[in-house]
């Protein structure tokens, strides 16, 4: 994966450079600038798409937990499955929001609807705290298997080295060398080496830092309603009580059934 897929971080500086103004999206027109977060319905698309990628990657990592405590012979260990069972969870909690976001959408423009938005937001900023997770919980229970392996697929191939290789390198559970090899690399390379930590920074700032995306939480609320919609309810609580008692026919103060109280 760090050969193939990973992203090629650069800095492109512009020092001197023509934009002709025609050109810019949105130019001029302050109403589209101010509304293309709002309206565009470029945020719950974003974040359908990024849990559901999310949650691919996810599928992924739970098959390398499961293989890869199995190969080193641990998977049994009841602490073990427990953390496993958690990353599976975990799983299962990503593809429940995208199903939440297609299922429970939110109305759009006239004749369209969005995915939901709240389920999003609740991905964004969960993602964030679940992937950190998820490599705490991997390197905890796979430990030094995750480095206990020869540097080159070469050294397989290479009699001298195989021979030693072959017995002292296998893994459990009818795993052999070159295959437990194969996987705890794959493993490394998903969540410890470069290519991994990038993508566990990627996850920590997918589309804003750690307090934007939870500060834009509080403001969606507000904005949809929500928030006065749960302080409503907080309030609807505290009114059924006051310095007297309860104030409501269905709650009963002690004073109305003690028989000490009553004499
Ligand atoms: C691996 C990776 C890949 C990325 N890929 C993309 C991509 O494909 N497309 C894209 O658009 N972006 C991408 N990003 C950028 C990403 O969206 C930003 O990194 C992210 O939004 C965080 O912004 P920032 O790095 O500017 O940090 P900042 O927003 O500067 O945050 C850094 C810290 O400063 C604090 N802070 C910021 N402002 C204030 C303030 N005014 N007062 C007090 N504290 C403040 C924050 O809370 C945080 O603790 C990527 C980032 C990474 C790391």
């Amino acid at each position: 994966m760090s050969s193939r897929l990973d992203e090629n971080d650069s800095i492109i500086v512009f020092d001197k450079v023509f934009v002709p103004y025609e050109n810019v999206f949105a130019y001029g027109d302050i109403d589209k600038v101010n509304n293309f977060f709002p309206r565009s319905g470029f945020l719950p698309r974003f974040m359908f798409h990024g849990c559901t990628r999310f949650a691919v990657k996810l599928d992924f990592i739970a098959g390398l937990m499961l293989k890869s405590t199995e190969a080193t012979g641990v998977k049994d260990f009841r602490g073990v499955k427990a953390q496993v069972g958690e990353v599976l969870a975990y799983r299962n909690l990503f593809w429940g929001l995208t199903d939440a976001m297609a299922r429970t959408v939110t109305p759009w423009t006239e004749g369209h609807v969005s995915p939901n938005i709240e389920y999003g937001l609740a991905y964004r900023v969960m993602s964030n705290i679940v992937w950190t997770k998820i490599r705490e919980i991997a390197e905890n229970v796979l430990a030094s298997a995750l480095i206990y392996l020869p540097s080159h697929s070469n050294d397989l191939k290479v009699p001298e080295v195989r021979k030693f290789l072959d017995p002292y390198v296998r893994g459990s559970n009818n795993y052999g060398a070159e295959e437990r090899i194969k996987l705890m690399k794959l493993v490394w390379d998903a969540l410890g080496t470069e290519f991994g930590s990038r993508h566990a920074l990627y996850e920590r700032n997918y589309f804003g830092n750690h307090e934007n995306i939870r500060t834009e939480v509080v403001m969606l609320a507000e904005v949809m309603g929500q928030a006065d919609k749960y302080k409503g309810f907080a309030e609807q609580c505290m009114d059924e009580y006051n310095l007297d008692g309860w104030t409501v026919p269905d709650l009963i103060d002690p004073d109305d059934i003690s028989v000490v109280m009553k004499r």
